[in-house]
Formats: structure tokens, C-alpha cells, sequence
């Protein structure tokens, strides 16, 4: 039997990742469901190659487009929010969350409430509706397979240990592009300098959130809500050459570590054949050439995004929400080239110190504060430019 796969992002970084996979193993899977948001000619060649039952375009003026790149297919063309979450709550058994953003947070809801095994790639879902998914992840029997290197790193190296047994948790980070820059050098950087990252090649989103250490605050609160860990159990440190991609320390002092090539193909991997492993064409680590690993503390004065995201996961309530919220629109303005590099913190902090931070009780309320957050963000924005 082929395992039956939603892949939600198909065009982007992770899903291109499982998409190798995937067809490197023609007959253990089956595509049913693919998306994307404005990709059309690329979603099309991926619904043709893979024989996926049902392709869905986000932007819903592109789905004409769409329809006619398929026309003689078995594929259906749909676009728009409910048909995204038709895609993830469909008839797939394994959901690939890999949308990037907030934009992803109905569609992983959609295949956690439907109870699927859902891998989990789409951090800023979790970190802005933690409580919520896990508790509904609890309710429906929906599986939670960690796709990011570190969260599916310290799964492995828990292997269905007891919480008691765990003392704390080490998340491992590169220290991205900017690890020896001064802070003159930081205040200055471009958004192709802080999109070159040393160790991994991921979409913009993700490398700029690498270069702040945004990423690595994101992951303290995702690695929160998947192992209910305190913040206090948390640790991080800077490891530059992305070897171990993290750790667990036991109460016996005992430390398990993940260790692999930097190569998303292997979390993926594993996320797909759990709960056994495969194949994949990543390149073996060869210790004696690696010759040294490097461990340091995290500068939290040139990078204060770890600071504030730490803040946030600590002040919980809807506190993860406004930072995921404000750190999205932040990033994608530097993209932009409409504001500094280390304008992202600043202006994440000073949302989470001007917001309402009452406990989300439902989706609709946390998107009410994403959009609330925006809105907001956008106008200090203009209030500085001004
Ligand atoms: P990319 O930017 O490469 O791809 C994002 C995907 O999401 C694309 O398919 C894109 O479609 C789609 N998308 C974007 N916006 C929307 C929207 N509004 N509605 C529906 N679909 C949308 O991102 P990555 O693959 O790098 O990252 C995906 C997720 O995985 C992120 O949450 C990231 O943090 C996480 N992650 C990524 C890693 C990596 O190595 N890349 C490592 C660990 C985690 P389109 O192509 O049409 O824009």
C-alpha cells in the first residue's frame, strides 16, 4: 500500500525537498493534494508529474490559469481558503504542512482536527496557535511529526522517553550570516546578505528569521509546545557548523544528539517513513574532514530577537501570536528594502509591549490578532518613515 500524502506549500523550499523524496520512492507514496499561493505554472508541472488528484491555488484570480495548465489531467484546479483546507483535510494520510507564515495556520488546523499525522514544517502555525493545536491534536488523535531539523532532532533523541526523565532540551542554531558581524556591520545588512545563509539553503522567510535569530526564539516556542517543556528547560546554543541539530539531556546527565549533513531531506525523510526510517541521497557525515565542532553562547545584545522571543513564550497568552504576527510583516518590509535589518526586533518588541496579550480561546481569535498586529506594525512603520 502507497502511503497517500497532502504536500501544502509544494512549491517552496520543504516541499521541493519532499517532492525529491517522494519521487526517489515511487512506490511507497502517493501524491493526492498539492498547493501553493501564486506558483501556478510550477504547481501545474508538480500536480502533472505526480498525479496528484487535486492541486490548489491560494490566490483565487489564478485559478483559471490554473484550470487550463490542467486541462486534460485527472486533476482538479481549486483556489482559495476553504479549497486549501479541503487539501489538507482530504484523503490523505500524511499532511506535509509546509506553507510558510500564519497563512498556514487553517490549512494544519484542518488536518490536525481530522485527526491526520500531520509533519510539521510550518513553525509559525504552531508558534501562533500552540495551545490551541496541541489540545486539538489531543482531541482528535492527530499525530505531530516535527519537520524542522531541530524539533525532529530532539524527537529522535526522545524516542518516546518520559517528561520526567528529560531535564532539558538543547536547541542547536548556526548563528546565520551575521554570527562575527559587528554590530555596525548588522545595522547596515541587505537583504541578500542576510538571506545567504552559511549552512542551509531554505526560502527568504526562514533565512532572514535565521540571520535575526528570530528562527531560533520561533523554535524555543515551538519546541515548548511539542515537548511541554518551560522556558526555563530551553536552552540554545551556537553550534556554526550545523552538525548536531540538537539535544537532550536526561536527569541521569546522560546527552542524546542528533547528527546529520544539513540537509532537510533527512527530517523529511523521517517525518515520511515514520515509524521507520528510509533512504536518502544526503551526503554521510565524515567526522575526520568536519575535525571540530564548536559550541558558544548566544549574543543576545547584537541579536535581541531571541531575547524578545524568549519574553513572549515566557509572558505566554497571546504574546507568541503578536510576535509571529509582527515579526512576519517586519520581514517581509526588509525584504522589501522599506526598513533596517535591525528594525525586525525593534519593532516585534514594541508591538508585544503596545498589545492586548488575553489568551486566544479559538482560531478565529488568533487570527483576529495576527490581523490587529499587522494593522498595527504597518502603522509604526509609517509613524517612523514619517
Ligand atoms: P518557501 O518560501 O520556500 O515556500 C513557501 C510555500 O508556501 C510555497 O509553496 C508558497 O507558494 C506557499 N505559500 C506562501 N504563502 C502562502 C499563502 N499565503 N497561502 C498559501 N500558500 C502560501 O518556504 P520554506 O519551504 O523555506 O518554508 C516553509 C515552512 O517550513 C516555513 O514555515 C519555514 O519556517 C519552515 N521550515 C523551512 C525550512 C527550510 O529549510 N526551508 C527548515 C525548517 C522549517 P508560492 O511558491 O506560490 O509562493
Amino acid at each position: 500500500m502507497r502511503r497517500k500524502l497532502s504536500i501544502l506549500g509544494a512549491t517552496g523550499s520543504i516541499g521541493k525537498s519532499t517532492l525529491d523524496l517522494v519521487e526517489r520512492n515511487p512506490g511507497r507514496f502517493e501524491v493526492s493534494a498539492v498547493t501553493a499561493a501564486t506558483s501556478v505554472e510550477t504547481l501545474a508541472q508538480i500536480a502533472r508529474r505526480t498525479g496528484a488528484r487535486l492541486a490548489v491555488i491560494a490566490d483565487e484570480a489564478r485559478l483559471t490559469d490554473l484550470q487550463d495548465l490542467l486541462a486534460g489531467t485527472d486533476c482538479r484546479a481549486a483556489a482559495g481558503p476553504d479549497a486549501l483546507v479541503e487539501a489538507a483535510a482530504g484523503d490523505a494520510e500524511l499532511v506535509i504542512a509546509a506553507i510558510v507564515g500564519c497563512a498556514g495556520l487553517r490549512p494544519t488546523m484542518a488536518a490536525v482536527d481530522a485527526g491526520r499525522t500531520v509533519a510539521l514544517a510550518n513553525k509559525e502555525a504552531l508558534v501562533t496557535a500552540g495551545a490551541l493545536m496541541t489540545d486539538a491534536a489531543a482531541r482528535s488523535g492527530a499525530t505531530l511529526l516535527p519537520v524542522d531539523s531541530e524539533h525532529n532532532a530532539i524527537f529522535q533523541c526522545l524516542a518516546g522517553s518520559r517528561s520526567e526523565q528529560v531535564s532539558r532540551i538543547i536547541l542547536t542554531a548556526s548563528g546565520g550570516p551575521f554570527r562575527m558581524a559587528s554590530a555596525e556591520i548588522i545595522r547596515e545588512a541587505t537583504p541578500a546578505q542576510a538571506v545567504a545563509h552559511p549552512n542551509w539553503s531554505m526560502g527568504a522567510k526562514i533565512s532572514v528569521d535565521s540571520a535575526t535569530l528570530m528562527n531560533k526564539g520561533l523554535e524555543l516556542i515551538e519546541a515548548h509546545y511539542l515537548f511541554g517543556l518551560p522556558s526555563d528547560r530551553l536552552d540554545i546554543v551556537i553550534h556554526p557548523q550545523s552538525v548536531i541539530h540538537s539535544m537532550v539531556e536526561f536527569v541521569d546527565g546522560s546527552v542524546l544528539a542528533q547528527l546529520g549533513s544539513p540537509d532537510m531531506r533527512i527530517p523529511i525523510a523521517y517525518a515520511l517513513a515514520w515509524p521507520e526510517r528510509m533512504d536518502t541521497p544526503a551526503q554521510r557525515l565524515d567526522l575526520v574532514s568536519i575535525a571540530r565542532l564548536d559550541f558558544e553562547a548566544p549574543d543576545i545584545q547584537r541579536f535581541p530577537a531571541l531575547r524578545v522571543a524568549r519574553e513572549a513564550l515566557e509572558a505566554e497568552g497571546a504574546a507568541p501570536t503578536v510576535l509571529n504576527a509582527a515579526n512576519e510583516v517586519a520581514v517581509a518590509s526588509f525584504l522589501a528594502g522599506d526598513i533596517r535589518f535591525t528594525d525586525i526586533a525593534r519593532l516585534v518588541e514594541e508591538a508585544l509591549a503596545t498589545a492586548d496579550l488575553g489568551a486566544p480561546q479559538t482560531v478565529d481569535d488568533v487570527l483576529e490578532i495576527d490581523r490587529v498586529t499587522r494593522g498595527q506594525v504597518r502603522a509604526m512603520m509609517k509613524a517612523s518613515c514619517a
